[in-house]
């Protein structure tokens, strides 16, 4: 039998500066992967050993508990290719590329369709997980493939839009087979030709203030950008995840008996149901703006939890708590989590 070997592989590290919400977390042993060789062996060592595996991207949507036993792979797999079939344009990104570099690079190319997506933070490879959605695109309209390693039989598999199985924040790499697939890079099916998605209020509002009437692509881009700006805390200065809950999908009769109880409710149709704002739930509760010890409800989206600083996955998880609590005793809604708790 061959012993796998792994000379980068670190012991006992903070994981503090990997996760957006700035928690220290100590893995037990810790590796940057950038390729697939030292990637196959991490998974070959890890399922030898028993060891749990967390693999990890940008770590904006993880909540990180003290203590990870086992390994922690970081992808840092690299580059981009392309295929030009007439107006479609077929790119193919490694998982570890950033997701905003990823999004300016595409539009640079004059290859159109992310626009909507830029400045979520993170990974390529992460995209897929919850089917990253932003500003009236979500990940699944714009995804033709991708590839992934099976970490339970070490095969590379293929897996088309069906197979993956998107949903609101979701896929089958999230739910259905949580932690079995490391993706390794993911094919977007773009256009040369610009067809602006202009479906969300907030940015058509955007871009009539600035008196863009006809956007373009970069038009669009810039746009969102502005918004997200204004809106979001940034992580390098706040701990924080985005929203921190999904927005809950209620049928269309339990819509019209909140509606009528609270006029003002915020909400969407979502096919033959209707999709709450769960800001606005929280909001309603009084939690925008509260601090609970060292993290809160940020004071301008009642959605994002922050972590004021010093605060740990236990201080959040409790906050959360609190914060569902209240929306389950006001209008009867349970809220879920959007991130993943690890060791869970
Ligand atoms: C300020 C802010 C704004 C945000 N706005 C949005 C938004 O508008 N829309 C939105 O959808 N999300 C948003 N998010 C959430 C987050 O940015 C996205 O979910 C992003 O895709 C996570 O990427 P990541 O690389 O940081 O993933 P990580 O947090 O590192 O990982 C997330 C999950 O994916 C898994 N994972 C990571 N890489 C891989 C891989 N290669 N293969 C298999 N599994 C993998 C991890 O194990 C974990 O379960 C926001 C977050 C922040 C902090």
């Amino acid at each position: 039998m061959t012993t796998i070997q792994l000379p980068q592989l670190q012991r006992d590290v903070d994981l503090r500066a990997f996760n957006t919400f700035g928690f220290s977390a100590r893995a037990e042993r810790f590796l940057r992967v950038e390729s697939l060789e030292s990637l196959q062996q991490a998974v070959a060592l890890a399922r030898g050993q028993g060891w749990p595996l967390l693999v990890l991207g940008g770590g904006s949507n993880l909540v990180l508990r003290e203590r990870l036993p086992g390994l922690v792979v970081q992808i840092a797999l690299k580059g981009r290719s392309v295929h030009i079939d007439g107006e479609t344009v077929l790119a193919t990104v490694a998982a570890g590329e950033n997701w905003h570099e990823t999004v300016a690079w595409s539009l640079g190319q004059g290859y159109y369709g992310l626009e909507n997506l830029a400045l979520i933070p993170g990974t390529v490879g992460a995209a897929p997980m919850q089917n990253i959605g932003a500003y009236g695109v979500e990940l699944e309209e714009r995804f033709h493939s991708l590839k992934a390693l099976d970490t339970e039989t070490g095969a590379i598999r293929h897996f088309t839009r069906e197979a993956c199985a998107f949903g609101y924040r979701d896929s089958l790499f999230k739910s259905a087979q949580p932690g079995r697939y490391i993706i390794l890079e993911v094919t977007f099916a773009l256009s040369r030709a610009a067809l602006p998605v202009l479906r969300y209020r907030a940015l058509v509002d955007e871009l009539e203030q600035h008196g863009i009437a006809s956007p373009t692509p970069l038009d669009v881009f810039e746009a969102v950008c502005r918004i997200r700006r204004s809106k979001l805390p940034d992580p390098s200065e706040v701990g924080n995840a985005g929203s921190f809950f999904k927005n809950p999908v209620v049928a269309a009769d339990r819509y019209r008996a909140l509606h009528e109880a609270f006029p003002d409710i915020v909400a969407y149709p979502a096919g033959d149901a209707y999709k709450l704002a769960a800001g606005w739930l929280i909001d309603r509760c009084g939690w925008k703006g509260r601090s609970l010890g060292p993290v809160g409800v940020y004071r301008n989206q009642a959605l994002v939890l922050v972590n004021g600083g010093g605060g740990t996955a236990s201080d959040l998880l409790a906050l959360a708590d609190a914060v569902r609590a209240s929306v389950l005793e006001r209008f009867g809604v349970e809220l879920e989590m959007e991130p993943r708790i690890y060791p869970a």
